[in-house]
């Protein structure tokens, strides 16, 4: 053929350069209960069995590819402030994508927001937190509203009259985003505010004022002037803020409209242009004499709003473990269809150590959190309950630390494919390191769990009286345990040494629970890869002997 041949070819043969193959597809369709073993054996586990089949058709439901498409229609579209109409009212409207909207439904009428506290009992705990892992791997950044707004229920019913009133509407599986007053509403959320400019893990530094209305104290009006620097979910219906009452810091009750139907002037500036958690607005605001109602004890307002902190906590240690899930599934999906060198990646020896390693991470990561969950729902039992006031910071420090470094080791096992942003990877990645930060940030969690050995060191006993449950299953954590309680034991520079202690803390009780409840080669690949030896460096650093192929094989995310 000549040059002048192969100028005259149709259009058509040109366009056929090359064959599609050796690529992954959409990792959707997929029952993210029922594909997900490990899930199943936790719930079962920690008691909520029973909501087996519930689970199993939320999980059919949250892996659909329709359902999984509006996570990321949630994040293209970032949601925008209107602060005045357009005929110069204030509204502090934030406009939303539907989809947004959508998976706030959803949450809300599957009870994320409330169902341990309409209906208590074993497993209520544990069957929201799987619901919980299950929609967070859809999308993550609606699941702030959501936390908020199941965490506040334990601080409103600090106060009696507020939660009579207020408790029936947060609670109802009923979704209103107009930007109405809540006399309107069946169905309310709830947001926080708590961070101020010049503080935010020291909240003892907020400078937002409140004036009594009346006589003041529990359950009486105020009305605060100030400003909050991080404000997420401005649209919520009212918020839990801190101001400085006459007595010292406290805790209000802050709706969106006074009774009168007015507008509440908590004016919202502008929005944060945030990383990740696109979805969720998170805002900043000023309070121009807002009206507020108190919650708990004048100049208590730290110990009553740290009931809505543990739970918000408790659900970053969820959503991080879910987010770690939702990476691993991409990874182990992706290098079961792409080859590379004559071998699909999930065969080759060096991919499958790096692909056992991040299971194990999100093995552990869930099996914590659920046995917090049970903790949750067993506080009537005083070890339980004292589980939770080490447990949620440990965990939430340990996950929510885990994540990022996870998730990119993720993104790389899919390659340069992984980076792009029509990957699912790219937004989890970016939504990684968030939990880590709001809700208490590392430092924080670690200089908390000193605090507890210093007021409640029944919960430090009590922590390692679940340790013991596993003594004698694995020498490196027998060996791990006796060295931390030596450790313990030496009070000097305590603050200074606090995070390698609640390193070692979290990975004792992932491997104890691994060791007690999991396959024993998963159990032993964990406790030899985090307790034994040098401890690893790197994802992909397993001792030779890890059965690789069945801890992926229990991993997989099946169709
Ligand atoms: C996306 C997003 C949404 C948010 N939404 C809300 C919201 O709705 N409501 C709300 O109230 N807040 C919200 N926040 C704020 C968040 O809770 C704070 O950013 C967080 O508590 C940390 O406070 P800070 O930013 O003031 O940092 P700082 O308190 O200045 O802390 C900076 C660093 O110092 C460390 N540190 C602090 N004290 C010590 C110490 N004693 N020893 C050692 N290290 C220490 C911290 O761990 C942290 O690493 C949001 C934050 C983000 C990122």
């Amino acid at each position: 053929m000549n040059a002048a041949d192969s100028l005259s070819k149709p259009a058509l043969f040109l366009a056929e350069t090359h064959e599609v193959v050796n690529v992954a597809r959409e990792l959707a369709d997929t029952n993210l209960y029922l594909s997900d073993l490990a899930l199943q054996e936790a719930v079962r586990r920690e008691g909520a069995a029973a909501a087996h089949d519930a689970l199993a058709a939320f999980g059919q439901m949250a892996g659909a590819a329709e359902y999984l498409e509006l996570g990321v229609l949630a994040n293209r579209v970032p949601p925008e402030l209107d602060t005045h109409d357009r005929f110069g009212h204030r509204v502090d409207l934030v406009r939303f994508h539907p989809a947004y909207h959508a998976l706030m439904a959803t949450a809300i009428e599957h009870g994320l927001h409330s169902s341990p506290w309409t209906d208590p009992g074993r497993g209520a705990h544990v069957a929201r937190a799987a619901r919980c892992y299950m929609q967070s791997q859809v999308e993550a950044g609606h699941g702030c509203p959501v936390t908020m707004t199941f965490a506040a229920v334990p601080s409103l019913r600090t106060t009696p009259e507020l939660a009579r009133r207020w408790e029936p509407k947060i609670t109802a599986r009923v979704y209103d985003p107009r930007n109405v007053p809540d006399a309107q509403k069946q169905g309310l959320t709830i947001g926080m505010a708590m961070t101020e400019k010049q503080g935010g893990s020291d909240v003892r530094a907020n400078t937002t004022r409140a004036y009594p209305i009346g006589p003041g104290g529990p359950g009486t009006p105020y009305e605060l002037v100030g400003h909050k620097y991080f404000v997420s979910a401005p649209m919520s219906d009212a918020f839990l803020v801190l101001a400085q009452a006459p007595g010292g810091l406290s805790c209000f009750l802050l709706p969106r409209w006074r009774p009168d139907g007015s507008k509440n002037p908590l004016q919202v500036l502008r929005l944060k242009r945030k990383m990740g958690n696109v979805s969720n607005a998170s805002s900043e605001t000023e309070l121009r004499g807002a009206l507020a109602w108190m919650v708990g004890e004048e100049g208590r307002g730290v110990r009553t709003i740290i009931e809505m902190v543990a739970m918000t906590r408790f659900d970053c240690m969820v959503g991080s473990a879910a987010g770690q899930r939702a990476a691993v599934s991409q990874a182990l999906h992706h290098a079961s269809l792409r080859s590379a060198f004559g071998r699909r990646l999930i065969e080759q020896p060096l991919m499958m150590n790096v692909l056992a390693d991040l299971a194990l991470e999100s093995e552990g990561s869930l099996a914590m959190a659920m046995r917090v969950a049970r903790a949750l729902d067993s506080r009537a039992d005083a070890h339980e309950d004292l589980l939770v006031r080490v447990l949620t910071s440990v965990g939430k420090y340990w996950i929510c630390k885990r994540t990022p470094q996870l998730t990119y080791e993720a993104m790389e096992c899919i390659g340069g494919s992984g980076v792009m942003e029509d990957s699912p990877l790219p937004r989890l990645f970016r939504e990684s390191p968030v939990n880590a930060i709001w809700e208490g940030s590392g430092n924080v969690q670690c200089l908390d769990v000193l605090r507890v050995l210093r007021k409640a060191p029944a919960a430090i006993e009590a922590y390692f009286a679940e340790l013991a449950l596993a003594r004698g299953a694995h020498a490196a954590l027998d060996r791990a345990v006796a060295a931390l309680q030596r450790d313990f034991l030496d009070h000097a520079d305590l603050e200074y040494r606090a995070r390698g202690l609640v390193d070692r803390m979290a990975l004792a009780l992932q491997a104890s629970l691994l060791l007690r409840h999991a396959p024993s080669y998963v159990a032993d690949a964990f406790c030899a890869s985090r307790l034994a030896g040098t401890g690893q460096h790197n994802f992909g650093a397993l001792d030779r002997g890890a059965d690789c192929a069945a801890i992926i094989a229990r991993a997989a995310p099946r169709a």
